[in-house]
């Protein structure tokens, strides 16, 4: 982490939980983080369009100190697009963050980099923050090509946002084989890959942009591997899928979080 950039964790629920549950977890989340965990720490939940509405009026009647955050939205605010989910009225949930570009999404779903990149601009325009995610597959990895599909990725979408919205937005580094596999990358590896983005944003976006975009690890993130994954200089948070589950297990990773020393 650098002292620089304020980090963030976010916990991606991906297709858990049903309304009933994401209100109960969301409470859970409310009783055991103290302000003095999210004191310098941003922390943001990801719940299923359906629980939106749920989680958004728990944490707000009972000031749980997370934002709320979406996995997905539609490129359009609006009109003839059965199933979507609109950007637009995200925001009016009081989405803050939304992500794009998952890796389950661009693998199952068909997601291009330019869609994504579309995505991006839709999420920035209706003011939320979209989080990025980039990452290369094993196979990608065992070719030596990792730095040109990160470049790639990156670049589609730090051409579609321009300097400042990247420079305010997050990218989540997800190599694919880390990605619910319990098989985390090293802190050397998820710092290099992390170090790599930055610098493709420096040529894409400029300096300003890379020395504030905050760039996470995602891919097996534990509360045992939190502290290491961080001491890299451009790891500025962590996006947690399967841990998030857990509230304990979610909530103790973002108190490793918070006292590992920028
Ligand atoms: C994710 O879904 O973004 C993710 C990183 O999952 P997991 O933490 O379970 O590997």
């Amino acid at each position: 982490m650098s002292a620089g950039r304020r980090p963030i964790i976010s916990g991606n629920w991906k297709m858990n939980f049903d309304h009933f549950e994401a209100i109960h977890a969301a409470r859970a989340l409310g009783l055991r983080l103290a302000s003095a965990d999210v004191a310098g720490v941003d922390v943001t939940v990801h719940p299923p369009f359906t629980d939106l509405r749920s989680v958004q009026t728990v944490v707000e009647a009972e000031e749980v100190p997370v934002v709320l955050g979406a996995q997905n939205c539609a490129v359009e605010d609006s009109g003839a697009f059965t199933g979507e989910v609109s950007p637009l009225m995200l925001a009016r949930l009081h989405v803050g963050y939304v992500i794009v570009g998952h890796s389950e999404r661009r693998r199952l779903f068909g997601e291009t980099d330019d869609l994504v990149a579309a995505k991006a601009a839709s999420v920035v325009r209706n003011g939320m923050v979209p989080v990025c995610c980039v990452g290369e597959t094993e196979t990608e990895r065992e070719e030596g090509m990792t730095r040109d599909r990160l470049a790639s990725q990156v670049d589609a979408v730090a051409v579609s946002l321009g300097p400042s919205a990247v420079g305010a937005s997050v990218v989540a580094y997800e190599p694919v084989w880390a990605i619910g596999s319990g098989r985390a990358a090293t802190p050397e590896d998820a710092q290099e890959a992390c170090g790599w983005i930055r610098e493709v944003i420096g040529m894409v976006a400029g300096d300003e942009a890379a020395a504030t975009v905050r760039i996470q690890y995602g891919g097996s993130v534990t509360p045992e591997n939190t502290s290491a994954l961080l001491e890299g200089a451009d790891v500025d948070g962590l996006l947690v899928g399967g841990a998030s589950l857990d509230v304990a297990a979610f909530v103790a990773i973002v108190q490793a979080a918070a006292g590992v020393p920028a």
